[in-house]
């Protein structure tokens, strides 16, 4: 009998759930002996209800239910499911079937027969989505890897299988910015990469944005590398020697032709450009310089408001 911890993030899932649930009962093995971790992280409909609703309606599976007292993000989710989980192995995955929970036990299969491996991620094999935005995740990805001192597996997404001893040194680290594709490198041990089919979502909508998506682009950086500090230097360096050279030709240009009037517009918009690099880098710093408050400040990651599980079926705080 194989133990699994299946964490399912859920923010504004009420139809997903059931059919989720569902699919999962059908899906696993009589070897598998799941722990169903799903956390509400404190979605706006009744995705909450309806967890109470398949822990009713499934008597026979271990569910467990974790409601966040708002929304948190799903990396605060997953954190709440990890620190709850008690099996060997622990798998994460969405609540909207976009990954299909036969990949969890293709995962656990090829765990259980290849022990060298402590984790196993999954990648998308085709991408979904936008073109565009699938070239700039792209071109996200080989960024972060290459500046920062962890590897970033390219699509490799946090729908993922992991051991135990994984698991114990993720909830280790108390971080308050939690990137977890980075954090989940940042542990190393061995991972196999596997491809999965990623499905359309079943209902509902993505609650990623553009715009969001390129904010948690930029988080991911900003913790996992400080190379945008050292560019300031770099720059810096690079404009203080050039205009060493200018001031050097300047004197010579003085000395020898006589200086004529330098022109206005140039004065202008090198004045933009220096300043505008300079507040620039000043963002990034005060980009850093926040985190750091953020993290000496040790608030939470995430609260829990209620939660279900076998011991008392009933509600406790
Ligand atoms: N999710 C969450 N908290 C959030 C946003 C999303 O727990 O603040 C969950 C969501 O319910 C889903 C998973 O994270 O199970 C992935 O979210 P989504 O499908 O919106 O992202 P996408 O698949 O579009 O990247
Ligand atoms: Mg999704």
């Amino acid at each position: 009998m194989v133990e699994l911890s299946l964490i399912v993030p859920c923010y504004n899932e009420e139809k997903n759930i059931e059919i989720f649930m569902n699919e999962c009962v059908k899906t696993f093995d009589n070897d598998t002996k799941v722990e169903y971790i799903f956390v509400n992280d404190g979605s706006k409909d009744e995705t909450w209800k309806m967890v109470k609703k398949i822990k009713e309606e499934y008597q026979d599976c271990n569910i467990i239910g974790i409601s966040f007292s708002r929304n948190f993000g799903k990396e605060a989710a997953i954190l709440a499911g990890l620190k709850k989980s008690t099996g060997d192995y622990v798998a994460i995955i969405d609540a909207d079937l976009q990954q299909h929970p036969k990949y969890v036990q293709k995962m656990l299969d090829y765990i259980v027969e290849n022990d060298e491996y402590d984790c196993i991620a999954c990648y998308p094999e085709k991408r979904i989505g936008n073109k565009f935005i699938n070239s700039l995740s792209n071109l996200f990805y080989k960024l972060i890897d290459k500046i920062s001192d962890i590897d970033f597996y390219q699509n490799a997404s946090d729908f993922r299988l992991m051991k135990r001893n994984v698991i114990s040194e993720i909830i280790n680290m108390q971080e308050y910015y939690r990137f977890s594709k980075g954090l989940f490198s940042f542990v190393g041990f061995n991972t196999y990469y596997m491809s999965y089919q990623i499905e359309e979502r079943k209902y509902g909508k993505s609650s990623w944005s553009v715009f969001k998506r390129i904010k948690y682009a930029f988080s991911g950086i900003i913790d996992f590398s400080i190379s945008p500090l050292k560019l300031a230097t770099f720059i810096g360096f690079i404009s203080f020697s050039l205009s060493l050279v200018y001031l050097i030709a300047l004197i010579i240009e003085k000395l020898t032709i006589g200086i004529k009037i330098s022109g206005y517009p140039t004065i202008i918009s090198l004045i933009l450009f220096f300043g505008g690099l300079q507040m620039i880098f000043l963002g990034i710093f005060g980009e850093y310089l926040g985190r750091t408050y953020m993290e000496t400040k040790k608030r939470p990651i995430y609260i829990v408001k209620e939660e279900i599980n076998n011991k008392n079926n009933d509600e406790a705080k």
